[in-house]
């Protein structure tokens, strides 16, 4: 029953007293009371009609007319029709908005119905349950989500039923948002009483009653799916929250299909531990999966996919967003990696490139939504194993080892539909055509009926104009009045009197026989029975398959992992990437690197450099002038990092990579346009966020952080997240800015270096070598640049000297000390030990002598140290 799910107000009923409307519109809000936040698309005849709020829902989505309907004594309402062969097509439209749709049948055969037909809600769409072919998305997941949102830890679990795999997890609420929306599910079920802040995805909320989330249920739920007496059965133990979120998720999903999808055959635990974590922001703007325009193209992913399989290609995408943390696994990948770059792939991949979506194929077959050619797919793929395997046998490395001993041809499967279903099926259920000859004898023998029958009246032609004599006599078919003999009126005297009379045409009469009647009767009667039969014999072989879910999702997980290094490995070689040292020292190490995704889109060569990182000096401040490359560089240090994380070869000469356990990234207000949402403030509490979550292991990338405000509030924001960054966390920090002043940093701080970004004049021009060379910027380059423009020596002395003024003064004001004379800093990094000193004085307290002492004394104390 669906009846609680809360209505969203968008799709009201209206408000006519039921008693005076139709049966059938009366049945239709009998139907609409129970999905009331659904768009209820209700059959009838040719087509599915939307009535009320619905039809004006559906008008002004899908551009249909919007008519009406009479539904009592004067009385109309709103409707909008779609024909029924075009559902697919207007069902992805609702889902993209996210709409949930019930779609309802008549479930009688109108003709044979008494008064009204019956009509049943079949099934009930909503945008995490989508198994349609052409809604889903190739290459991405579908993800239901369920949040738990009590205590400290909040429990998540995620399902895509599409592919049948289920993720559990508890997380820190204030981290819940950020891997939300690495997952961006496409809905999210939460408890009725609660709203979710965030409204950054492109995901519908659906209300779910509380106490659907107890975690008592959870449990009952879990072991009565699972087969297991209790939860540590499943490895769930302690986990409250996780189970609530999870339970609530598969009664949602009963709810929906009538029971638990069976495809979903295994719960695993989402370990963060084990994963380096990226927050959304690194996410978005290392551009991993999508541009900062939301596009896949000019994305780390799209350089990196080149896998043959839908399934190769969600692993990857997988595997990009959810780096490793354990050197062994992440060695585990660049062995099969080394190995498959040299010895040749390409016979696997073309193999793979044969390859049906298993995963999704398998769904749509246990939700009983496969088609015939579904079967013709799985089993052309299953045909690929033995050979797959085959040519996997000179590979040594553990995994591709792995693999191969996993793969699993499933020959009885194989078997089994081989024997039954026909090469090349029509895309129809229930017109037949589907099952071989010799599987079945009873479909056998009535085929035999059938073609007999025809074969019979084929003959019967010859045979009636041999013995009437009529040339032009003819045995013809038509739906209405079955088979018949037709004779020209000219020969109308000839036409014997056994002949029926059936129908008069224009230039002639149609006759029957009881003969040929009984002929018909017996066709018409096999066909039918083998349309049935082998509708039924199809049913069976379903439910015969989805017995072998488990190997066949299985097989799927190691296809998907082959196909995924068999893409990292081409990759590699076409592009020249070498593999990483993967060590636990605090380190980056980089000879040549490159940015792997503008290397690609550059016109020009792309000018590579190195990085050194060392765990005494973990933070890199690069200056230099605007377009310098100090952003390009900053993060192709992180996609270097990130990339010899999951486990791939780097862009790069040489790479010494130190382990992280979380990539932070930041860019100033400024530098992200597109980002709506960008304000200092934004700004300000995602540094504060990094800041409160970096540990000594994490790698921060900070893009011209503080640029989001006034000059000297921005460098001195700058500074302090600098000065923090290096007494307190001691995480690897790359620090891009156009602020010189933060260089001198370096001077106080020993953990800390200086780059810059060369640049040259040439014949009056300024070029951009994008070589990172160590040491800071010159800090008048703008002048510089006016000096090579050809401006006047005199305004450019003059230029100087207001630059040397201001940087005074707006210093003095903030009550500075600055002595140019003696090269100090712009910011003194600690106040001199006599000025402590002096703050702590209380004149009160002093007699005019303790004072002269005092004094004395802070004055040797000054020139000691000056
Ligand atoms: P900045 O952040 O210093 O303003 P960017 O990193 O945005 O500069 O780089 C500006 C442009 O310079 C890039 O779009 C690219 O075209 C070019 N560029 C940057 N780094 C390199 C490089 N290493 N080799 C070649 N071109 C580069
Ligand atoms: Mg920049």
């Amino acid at each position: 029953m669906l009846s609680w799910i809360k209505s969203t107000g968008k799709i009201s009923m209206g408000k006519e007293s039921k008693e005076s409307l139709t049966p059938m519109i009366r049945q239709y809000h009998a139907l609409k009371e129970r999905y009331p936040d659904k768009i209820l698309l209700f059959r009838l005849g040719d087509f599915y009609e939307t009535f009320y709020e619905d039809a004006r829902i559906t008008s002004q989505l899908l551009g249909i007319v919007l008519t009406s309907r009479p539904v009592g004594k004067n009385k109309r309402i709103p409707m909008a029709g779609i024909p029924y062969h075009a559902l697919e097509t207007y069902l992805t439209r609702f889902l993209k908005k996210g709409y949930k749709v019930a779609i309802c049948e008549q479930v009688e055969d109108p003709k044979k119905a008494r008064g009204l037909v019956k009509r049943e809600v079949v099934r009930v769409i909503t945008p995490g349950t989508i198994l349609e072919e052409n809604i889903l998305r190739e290459r991405e997941n579908n993800y239901l989500l369920s949040l738990n949102p009590s205590g400290e830890r909040w429990g998540i679990s995620w399902v895509d039923i599409s592919t049948g795999e289920m993720w559990v997890w508890e997380e820190r609420k204030e981290r819940v948002s950020s891997q939300i929306e690495k997952l961006s599910p496409r809905e999210i079920l939460l408890p009725e009483d609660f709203s979710f802040p965030s409204s950054q995805g492109d995901w519908v909320i659906t209300h779910y009653p509380s106490w659907s989330y107890f975690r008592e249920r959870g449990e009952e739920i879990l072991c009565r799916h699972f087969g297991v007496k209790n939860i540590e059965g499943l490895g769930l133990g302690g986990l409250d929250a996780g189970i609530g979120a999870c339970g609530a998720l598969l009664s949602y999903l009963e709810d929906l299909e009538g029971e638990i999808p069976r495809n979903l055959v295994n719960i695993r635990l989402f370990r963060d531990e084990e994963f380096v974590t990226l927050d959304p922001d690194t996410v978005r703007n290392l551009e991993l999966v999508r541009n900062l325009r939301g596009e896949e193209e000019g994305t780390l992913l799209e350089v990196l996919d080149d896998t043959v399989t839908p399934m190769g290609g969600r692993m990857l995408k997988k595997w990009l967003l959810h780096p490793l943390r354990k050197i062994p696994l992440i060695e585990e990948r660049l062995d099969a990696i080394e190995e498959l770059r040299e010895k040749s792939a390409e016979p696997l991949r073309e193999r793979l490139s044969r390859m049906g979506d298993l995963e999704r194929i398998l769904a749509r077959i246990e939700r009983g939504l496969a088609r015939p050619r579904d079967m013709v797919a799985l089993r052309f793929s299953l045909e690929l194993i033995p050979e797959i395997k085959e040519r996997l046998t000179p590979f040594t490395s553990s995994l591709l080892r792995e693999i191969r001993e996993s793969l699993d041809p499933l020959d009885s499967l194989l078997e089994l539909l081989r024997k039954s279903i026909v090469e090349d099926p029509p895309s129809t259920l229930k017109e037949g055509g589907i099952i071989r000859e010799g599987f079945s004898s009873e479909l056998d023998e009535l085929r035999e009926m059938a073609r007999g029958g025809k074969e019979w009246v084929a003959k019967l032609q010859e045979e009636e104009i041999r013995k009437t004599g009529i040339k032009s006599l003819k045995v013809g078919y038509n739906k209405v009045f079955g088979y018949y003999i037709e004779v020209t009126k000219a020969n109308l005297h000839l036409v014997p009197s056994h002949y029926i009379r059936k129908q008069t045409l224009v230039n002639a009469e149609r006759f029957i026989t009881p003969e040929l009647k009984d002929k018909e009767t017996l066709i018409l009667h096999a066909e039918e029975r083998i349309k049935e039969l082998e509708y039924e014999i199809f049913q069976k072989i379903r439910e015969e398959v989805t017995r072998y879910i488990i190997p066949l999702q299985k097989n799927a997980y190691y296809i998907a992992q082959l196909d995924a290094l068999i893409s990292l490995a081409r990759v590699s070689l076409k592009f020249g990437y070498t593999r990483p040292e993967i060590v636990e020292e605090k380190v980056i190490e980089i000879e040549e690197g490159r940015h792997p995704v503008l290397e690609r889109y550059l016109e020009e060569p792309f000018v590579p450099n190195d990085t050194e990182i060392l765990p005494s000096q973990p933070i890199l401040i690069l200056t230099g002038p605007n377009m310098a490359g100090k952003s390009t560089y900053i993060r192709q240090v992180a996609l270097i990092t990130l990339l010899a994380h999951m486990g791939s070869f780097v862009p790069a000469r040489k790479a010494r990579i130190g382990l992280v356990d979380r990539i932070f990234t930041r860019v100033g207000a400024g530098d992200e346009l597109l980002r709506q949402r960008s304000t200092f403030m934004v700004e300000m509490n995602e540094v504060a966020s990094i800041l409160r979550n970096a540990t000594e292991k994490s790698l921060i990338i900070l893009d011209e952080v503080g640029r989001g405000t006034s000059t000297y509030d921005g460098i001195s924001i700058a500074w302090a997240v600098g000065e923090y960054i290096h007494d307190h966390l001691r995480a690897r920090t790359l620090f891009a800015t156009h602020y010189h002043e933060i260089t001198e940093l370096a001077l106080y701080l020993p953990g800390v270096r200086n780059y810059h970004i060369q640049v040259r004049e040439w014949g009056g021009k300024v070029i951009f070598l994008r070589k990172i060379k160590e040491g800071a910027t010159d800090k008048s380059y703008g002048i510089h640049v006016a000096q090579l423009a050809g401006v006047p020596e005199e305004v450019i002395r003059r230029a100087r000297e207001v630059l040397r003024d201001m940087e005074r003064r707006h210093v003095g004001r903030k009550g500075r000390r600055v002595h140019e004379e003696k090269q100090l800093p712009l910011f003194a990094y600690r106040p001199h030990p006599v000025v402590e000193k002096l703050k702590e004085i209380n004149l009160e307290r002093l007699s005019p002598l303790e004072a002269f002492d005092l004094l004395r004394n802070l004055l040797e104390e000054v020139e000691d140290t000056d």
